[in-house]
């Protein structure tokens, strides 16, 4: 351990990237033994020095957190809310890991499986394009769907913003619906399965309505090779080892 620079310090400790680092720091909200450091180029010594990001220490050695929630309906997917609203901040450990945010988003009354990590640069390309993953979703649909109706989603239809990527769907059986509230399924309702890659704003219920099925509930299940498994609603654990190396 030497002396480096302050946000070198940070990003080696996970906190954020290199420039989400330097970010926090112009932001005034790292200090370096109880200062408040903006200079970039301030220089810490990680043996002796006490750095702290909105007051919580931040030592090397531990790493970039990687955590997945179970995310019930009600809260919005960011880490604050200026109209005091409640947000999966609340819900995940973020004063334990400083720097965690959300890879992606799920809409308020969407339930499952959500992402956070404090490692920006994976962060940032789980989010581009270019590295979309797969992502599968269960959603209880008003009227009964049948399989054939899903052909349009299958070969990619187009939305207000543009065509989407083919997509995988099914009609799932009641029992597989396993949607978090849905215990059972009204009649007049459909259970169906839908997988895509992109992530665009409200994507899979508008994909639902454009055939004719509005979404009544949606819950992701699966996020690449990350499953909920049993984890309970509102819970989060980190990842193992494995699960962090099938996102890179
Ligand atoms: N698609 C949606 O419509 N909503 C979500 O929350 C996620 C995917």
């Amino acid at each position: 351990l030497v002396p480096m620079r302050l946000q070198r310090f940070l990003a080696r400790a996970g906190v954020a990237s290199r420039r989400g680092s330097e970010g926090l720091m112009t932001a005034g909200r790292v200090c370096v033994n109880g200062e408040v450091k903006t200079e970039l180029g301030t220089k810490v010594d990680p043996r002796c020095d006490e750095v702290t990001v909105d007051g919580v220490p931040v030592v090397l050695g531990s790493g970039p957190a990687y955590i997945m929630l179970n995310k019930p309906a009600g809260f919005l997917t960011t880490m604050s809310d200026p109209h005091g609203r409640p947000t999966v901040a609340e819900l995940v450990p973020s004063k334990k890991f400083p720097g965690l945010f959300p890879v992606g988003r799920l809409d308020m009354d969407t339930t499952g499986l959500l992402l956070f990590t404090t490692d920006g640069d994976l962060g940032q390309r789980l989010l581009h394009p270019s590295h979309h993953v797969w992502k599968t979703y269960r959603a209880i649909v008003d009227g009964r769907c049948l399989d054939k109706d899903l052909e349009p989603l299958r070969r990619g239809l187009t939305l207000d913003d543009g065509p989407c990527q083919p997509a995988r769907c099914r009609v799932l059986e009641p029992a597989d619906a396993r949607i978090p509230g849905f215990d059972r399924l009204d009649p007049g309702t459909t259970a169906v399965e839908v997988i895509i890659r992109e992530g665009r704003k409200n994507q899979v219920k508008r994909m639902l309505s454009k055939i004719g099925h509005p979404v009544i509930a949606l819950h992701r299940c699966r996020f690449g090779e990350l499953r909920l498994g049993d984890l309970a609603e509102g819970s989060w654990r980190e990842l193992t080892d494995e699960e962090v190396a099938s996102l890179k």
